[in-house]
C-alpha cells in the first residue's frame, strides 16, 4: 500500500466490524465471475504498490487461475519508499524485497513469476509519471482484456494517479475496467455515498478462493511488520490486515 500521506488515510480508520455489519454490504449485489469477467480471456491487474493486486483482488485472481484465463499484475511501482525512517532498508533494499515478496504472492496464487509486468515508477510518483504510465498501459492492453485497478478515489495519490492513467489508456484501446477500493475502506464509513455514481458489485469468495488469498497476503512480510523488516509501525498492522480476510471483494464498475 505505502506510506500514508493522504489526507483521508490516518489513525485507525473504519473498524471492519462496522464494515460487516452495514447494510451496504449486505445489500451490496453480488456479482459472479462470468458477470465480472464475461468472455475476457485475460485479466490485467493494476497494482501501485506490491501487495494492492493481492489485498484488492487475490480471490478473482485465483479464480481466474482456476477457470484457466490468463492473468497480468502490472507492477505500477515496487513500493520501495514505505518505510523512510528504518534507516537499515534504505530504498533500493525494500524494492529487491517487495519484488520478491511479489514474486511469492503470485506464484502462491497459480501464476508464474512472468505474470508480473514492473512499470518501475518511483513509489509516490505516479502522478507525476501519469502520462508515461498511461501510454505504458496503452502498450499492454488488449480491447477483449478486463482491466482492473485501484479506485480513482481511494484516497491514495499513487491509487489515484495509476486509476486516472488506466482508465486513459483503457478509454483509448475499449477495455472495460473494474476499479477495488484499497483505502477506501479505511476512511469511508459505511453510511456514506462514496461510491456513488459507480455501481458497486460484491464478489463472494468460496473457501479455497479465501484460503489462496490469505495465504497470498501472508508472503507481504515486510508489510505485515514480519519477517526480516519488522517495522515497528507496519503498513498493514491486524486492523487493517483484516479488511481483506473478508469472504468477498468488491469491484466498481
Ligand atoms: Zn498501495
Amino acid at each position: 500500500m505505502a506510506a500514508l500521506s493522504a489526507r483521508h488515510i490516518h489513525g485507525h480508520g473504519t473498524p471492519e466490524a462496522a464494515w460487516l455489519a452495514s447494510p451496504m454490504l449486505r445489500h451490496m449485489p453480488r456479482a459472479s465471475f462470468d458477470q465480472l469477467a464475461g468472455d475476457a480471456p485475460r485479466l490485467v491487474v493494476v497494482a501501485p504498490h506490491p501487495d494492492d493486486e493481492v489485498l484488492g483482488c487475490g480471490g478473482l485472481i485465483a479464480d481466474a487461475v482456476r477457470r484457466g484465463r490468463d492473468v497480468l499484475v502490472v507492477a505500477v511501482t515496487d513500493g520501495e519508499h514505505c518505510y523512510p525512517a528504518l534507516a537499515a532498508w534504505p530504498p533500493a533494499r525494500l524494492a529487491e524485497l517487495r519484488r520478491a515478496e511479489l514474486v511469492a504472492a503470485v506464484t502462491t496464487l497459480g501464476l508464474p513469476e512472468a505474470a508480473i509486468h514492473a512499470v518501475a515508477i518511483a513509489d509516490g510518483g505516479v502522478r507525476g509519471a501519469g502520462a508515461a504510465l498511461a501510454n505504458a498501459m496503452h502498450a499492454l492492453l488488449r480491447p477483449d482484456d478486463l482491466a482492473l485497478v485501484t479506485w480513482a478515489r481511494d484516497g491514495h495519490p499513487d491509487h489515484e494517479g495509476s486509476a486516472d492513467a488506466l482508465l486513459d489508456a483503457a478509454a483509448r484501446r475499449g477495455t472495460r475496467v473494474l476499479q477495488y477500493p484499497v483505502w477506501g475502506w479505511h476512511w469511508m464509513q459505511p453510511e456514506s455515498a462514496d461510491f456513488a455514481p459507480a455501481r458497486a458489485l460484491r464478489f463472494d469468495l468460496d473457501d479455497a478462493l479465501r484460503a489462496a488469498k490469505a495465504e497470498a497476503i501472508a508472503c507481504f512480510d515486510s508489510q505485515l511488520g514480519l519477517g526480516p523488516v519488522a517495522a515497528p509501525e507496519p503498513i498493514l498492522p491486524a486492523h487493517v490486515a483484516e479488511r481483506f480476510a473478508r469472504p468477498f471483494e468488491v469491484f466498481l464498475a
